[in-house]
């Protein structure tokens, strides 16, 4: 039995103008072919990493053959989308497969094709033809939709935010995908979409009311048959029609009861749906918070609008503004900045320099702020996390770094590839130690969490501008369902109802 193993995954800001190219994801060494897949996520608890996992029964073969993450930003240009969903479907032509193991995102948006996952899908679908099973698994910020239900056999979700499942999910893909070529019936699998949003502040899974409906998947899953309940939580910043939670539920065999299962968790995500919704402390409350803290362990900030995991360029400098101006020391923060790694790079480790930090991306309201410094550290930026962290990825490159320390105690990362600061290795790989800091800017609301949970016991979320902002009542959307909750407070659920 041959399973086929390909990627391709964006989870796409509509907000933002910085497009998803081939040449951003070939920079990043995002791309990678055949047993380059194997190599490249082994050790990591990703879903590539489990669908590869060597662990397999008797007789199964997998096949890397090509990966593309372009991790979270703007729209794939319709080059890209293209060329990459080209390249898969040329990789799996011509070979007689038994299965397709397919990592996509589920919050992709192409230039030129809105339900671009559904797309990617059903291209694979119309090469390896209608009788080889397809699994797909998803980030639990899938905007899910029908047709992408429709073309695939077997769908999985993270159901962890922040993400430490993935890799658990698509070992279950895997197994129902060999079920199927090993001559079981297709599953039936329903889709149940909800006129919701939950906020980005109330999606951790480990805290109410995503625990206690997650708790309610549980029960269901329990029942004779039930092969799996999962909820996606949507990506509100993409401002798409498909865009919303959503509850997928599948059976090995009756669809009457998937339907009922995922009525069932709809419905309960229905009436949580204020306790969904919440806005976060303004920058100046964030500070004050900052300067009242006695530990234990460093307040770990989370810079909610410039959210790289959501499609920000982790350059927003209103945190850092704020601090400087108000005398706000022993904060580390992290910046993505290539012009300064650039312009700095003639400097020696404890030169005092004039630095002009961050703020460059139009997709924030920050401006480049100017530091007094001196310069602490510096590396070629790859480092490894063995801990836990969102996505469970092991291996980082963010590019040449330098550590800046400012006049009044605050240390400034400062990286040539955007990032979130989701392991407190990148700190520490310039040699900054975030224990010795009052607090750590994480570049994220929920993916930060997983790296510095252990650091960092208390934990704000701050209502910064940018295009991952909490407040979604400011942003313009155009595509998104009408009515939706809570922009239209009236809507109604079920809506036949
Ligand atoms: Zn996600």
């Amino acid at each position: 039995m041959r399973l086929a193993v390909v990627g391709l995954s964006l989870e796409a800001n509509t907000f933002s103008s910085v497009h998803a190219t081939i040449e951003g994801m070939r920079n990043r060494g995002d791309i990678h072919l055949g047993q380059q897949i194997t190599e490249h996520y082994a050790g990591s608890t990703s879903t590539l990493a489990g669908f590869l996992d060597p662990d397999v029964p008797d007789g199964v073969e997998l096949v890397p053959l090509v990966s593309f993450r372009a991790g979270a930003m703007g729209t794939f240009t319709a080059d890209t989308f293209a060329e990459t969903t080209r390249e898969i479907c040329r990789s799996l032509a011509g070979e007689s497969w038994d299965g397709v193991l397919l990592g996509l995102h589920g919050a992709a948006v192409a230039e030129d094709v809105e339900h671009a996952d559904a797309e990617i899908a059903v291209r694979v679908r119309a090469t390896v033809g209608p009788d080889v099973p397809i699994g797909v698994v998803l980030d639990m910020h899938a905007n899910v939709d029908q047709q992408l239900v429709d073309a695939v056999d077997v769908l999985r979700i993270y159901q962890t935010n922040p993400h430490i499942d993935a890799s658990r999910q698509a070992l279950e893909c895997r197994a129902g995908v060999i079920a199927i070529a090993s001559g079981q019936p297709r599953p039936a699998t329903v889709l149940e979409r909800l006129p919701l949003v939950v906020n980005i502040l109330r999606q951790g899974t480990q805290d109410e009311p995503m625990a206690e409906i997650l708790a309610r998947c549980a029960k269901w899953e329990s029942e004779e048959g039930m092969l799996d309940v999962s909820v996606a939580e949507g990506f509100p910043y993409a401002d798409v029609e498909q865009m919303g939670m959503a509850v997928v539920a599948s059976h090995h065999d009756d669809e009457t009861v998937a339907r009922a299962a995922a009525a069932d968790v709809a419905a309960a995500i229905w009436a949580a749906r204020d306790h969904l919704q919440d806005s976060a402390p303004s920058v100046d409350d964030a500070l004050a918070a900052v300067c009242v803290h006695t530990g234990p362990g460093p307040i770990l900030l989370l810079d909610v609008g410039d959210n790289v995991g959501g499609g920000s360029c982790g350059d927003s400098t209103v945190l850092l503004q704020a601090a400087q101006e108000q005398g706000v020391g022993g904060i580390a923060f992290t910046l993505w900045d290539p012009a300064c790694v650039r312009a700095l790079a003639d400097q020696e480790i404890g030169a005092r320099v004039t630095a002009t930090v961050g703020g460059r991306s139009a997709e924030q309201d920050g401006t480049p702020q100017t530091v007094e410094a001196v310069i602490t550290g510096r590396s070629d930026g790859e480092f490894t996390d063995s801990g836990p962290t969102h996505g469970g990825f092991s291996r980082f490159n963010v590019g040449p770094t330098v550590a800046l320390r400012t006049s009044i105690g605050n240390a400034v990362v400062v990286t040539t590839h955007p990032q979130g600061n989701t392991s407190a290795e990148l700190l520490r790989m310039v040699g900054v130690e975030p224990t010795e800091f009052t607090a750590i800017v994480g570049k994220g609301v929920h993916s930060p969490k997983a790296g510095y949970g252990r650091i960092c016991p208390t934990m704000l979320m701050v209502d910064t501008p940018g295009v991952t902002r909490a407040s979604i009542d400011q942003f313009s959307y155009r595509r998104r369902p009408r009515p939706m909750y809570p922009f239209e407070p009236e809507t109604t659920y079920p809506p036949h109802h």
